[in-house]
C-alpha cells in the first residue's frame, strides 16, 4: 500500500477486520474477556483455556516487532534496552527483510515460515483480479498457509497475537488462541500507540501467559512514515524509538520479575527498515504506460511504497509482449532502479503479484496511479534499501547463547522455523523456506 493509511473502502461489512471479530463473537466461535484491568478488551476461541492449563511445557517465546525499526538505530543512543538486549543475545548483523519489504508479507513469513507464492501475501498491496480493484491483503482468508501458531495450537499449547495494526490483526483473524483487538487505533495511521500495544501485551502476559506471544509495534513505522530528513518532523521518529525502547524495556522487566526469562526465547526484529524520498524524487508509471498504444488503459497497478506491482489485464495472448513493454519503458524513468519479471524464481511472490514488480532507488518513491495523491508520504519501504533489518534472539532459557554474533543471513521467514524447532515441532508439508537460527 502507498502511505501509511488502511482506510480504504470496503465491499462488504465482513471484510473489516472488527466487524469479523464480532460476527464471531455473535456466532459463539469467541468470546470477549475483559482483562488486564483497565477494560482492555481480549477474544479468545472458545473453549481455550484461561491459561495453559496442564503446563505441558513452561518453554515461552515471544516474538516482538519493531515495525520499521533500521538496524543502525538500534545504536544511536536512543535504544539502550534494544541494544542491551542484542548484544546480550544472539545476534544476526546481516539480517534482512525478504521481498516485497513491506509490513503484512513479512510478518506472514514471520508465522508461516514459508515464502509468498506459498503463503498467498506477497504485498500490502495487490490488485484483485476477481474483485477488478486494488485493495489491502488483510482479510483472514487471504493467509493460505498453515501458522506456526496453528501448529502450536493443535499440540495443546496456547498463543496470542497483540498487533498493533489493523491490517496485522485482520490478516491473523482469529488463528491465535487469544487476540487483543487494537485499541484506540489512530484513523489516519491505522494503528494503535504502542503505549496502549504494550499495555496489553502485559495484560495478556497477566491474564494468559500464552506459550507464543506475537508482538506487533508500530510507532516507529508510522512515525517514520512522516519523517522528512532534515526536518523537524525527524524528532517525532526519534521520540518514538526511545518511547518504544523503554516499553520493550518493560515487557523484558515482566518477564524477569515473574520468573518467566529463564524460560523464556525472545525473537526481537524488524519486518523491513526505511527510507525517505522529497517531493522532487517521486516516480509515477500510470501515466508512462497509458501513453502507450499498446499498454493503455490494460494495466493496473498496487502500489507499495518502494515496489510497484503492474499487473496486465489485457488479452492473454499479448501478455509477453506486454510484460517486455511495461519493464523497458518502467526502466526508463528516473528514480526506477530495476524492473523483475513476477515469475523470477528468487522473487517467490506467486500470481497474487501481478506480472512485473518495479523497485525504486534509494531515495525516492511510488506514487501510483496519481503522482501527487496516491503517496504523499516521504517515508517509504518495499524496495531494496530497506531490505536490512534488526534481528537477535535473546532470553535465558538454555538454548540461547550469550553475547554471539552469528554471520548467517538470518531473513524474517526464519521465525518459524526458530520458534518451531525451540518447541520441538517438525518441519510443515512441503518444508520451510526459511532455517532454524538456534
Ligand atoms: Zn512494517
Amino acid at each position: 500500500m502507498c502511505g501509511p493509511s488502511p482506510v480504504e473502502p470496503v465491499e462488504a461489512s465482513d471484510d473489516r477486520p472488527f466487524d469479523v471479530g464480532l460476527a464471531e463473537v455473535r456466532t459463539g466461535r469467541r468470546t470477549l474477556l475483559a482483562a488486564g484491568g483497565a477494560g482492555l478488551l481480549f477474544s479468545s476461541a472458545l473453549g481455550a483455556p484461561a491459561r495453559a492449563a496442564g503446563r505441558p511445557t513452561r518453554k515461552r517465546a515471544y516474538v516482538i516487532v519493531v515495525d520499521g525499526c533500521r538496524p543502525d538505530e538500534i545504536d544511536g543512543g536512543l535504544t539502550p534496552r534494544l541494544q542491551a538486549l542484542r548484544n546480550g543475545g544472539l545476534r544476526f548483523p546481516r539480517a534482512s527483510s525478504m521481498p516485497v519489504m513491506e509490513t503484512i508479507p513479512n510478518h506472514v513469513m514471520m508465522m508461516t515460515g514459508v515464502r509468498p507464492d506459498r503463503s498467498g501475501v506477497p504485498a500490502n498491496s495487490i490488485y484483485d483480479r476477481k474483485l477488478g480493484d486494488v485493495r489491502t491483503l488483510g482479510r483472514a482468508g487471504d493467509l493460505r498457509a498453515d501458522t506456526v501458531i496453528e501448529r502450536l495450537n493443535r499440540r495443546g499449547l496456547t498463543t496470542g497475537t497483540v498487533l498493533s495494526k489493523e491490517y496485522l490483526y485482520g490478516v491473523f483473524g482469529p488463528r491465535a488462541t487469544h487476540r487483543w483487538e487494537p485499541a484506540p487505533v489512530i484513523p489516519v495511521s491505522g494503528h494503535a500507540p504502542d503505549v496502549f500495544t504494550m499495555n496489553a501485551a502485559l495484560a495478556m502476559l497477566d491474564e494468559f501467559d500464552p506459550h507464543l506471544m506475537f508482538v506487533n509495534l508500530g510507532d516507529i513505522d508510522r512515525f517514520g512514515h512522516v519523517d522528512l530528513t532534515g526536518t523537524t518532523l525527524r524528532v517525532a521518529r526519534r521520540l518514538a524509538l526511545a518511547d518504544t525502547d523503554n516499553l520493550v524495556g518493560r515487557f523484558i522487566d515482566r518477564l524477569r520479575s515473574t520468573g518467566r526469562w529463564k524460560h523464556s526465547m525472545v525473537i526481537v526484529l524488524a519486518d523491513h527498515s526505511m527510507d525517505w524520498s522529497t517531493p522532487d524524487q517521486i516516480v509515477s508509471l500510470q501515466p508512462v504506460l497509458d501513453a502507450d498504444p499498446l499498454l493503455a488503459g490494460k494495466v493496473r497497478i498496487a502500489c507499495n511504497g518502494g515496489a510497484d506491482l503492474l499487473y496486465w489485464t489485457g488479452s492473454p495472448g499479448q501478455r509477453a509482449a506486454a510484460i517486455s513493454r511495461m519493464r523497458a519503458l518502467a526502466a526508463g524513468v528516473p528514480g526506477v532502479l530495476a524492473t523483475h519479471e513476477r515469475t523470477q524464481d528468487w522473487l517467490r511472490l506467486g500470481p497474487e503479484a501481478g506480472d512485473v514488480v518495479a523497485f525504486c532507488q534509494a531515495g525516492w518513491r511510488f506514487s501510483d496511479p496519481d503522482r501527487l495523491l496516491s503517496n504523499p508520504i516521504p517515508g517509504n519501504h518495499g524496495h531494496p534499501a530497506t531490505r536490512q533489518i534488526p534481528f537477535f534472539i535473546a532470553g535465558g532459557h538454555p538454548r540461547v547463547p550469550h553475547r554471539k554474533a552469528s554471520p548467517a543471513h538470518a531473513t524474517t521467514v526464519d521465525v518459524a522455523p526458530t520458534v518451531a524447532s525451540f518447541f520441538g515441532l517438525g518441519a510443515p508439508r512441503g518444508g520451510w523456506d526459511g532455517h532454524a537460527r538456534l
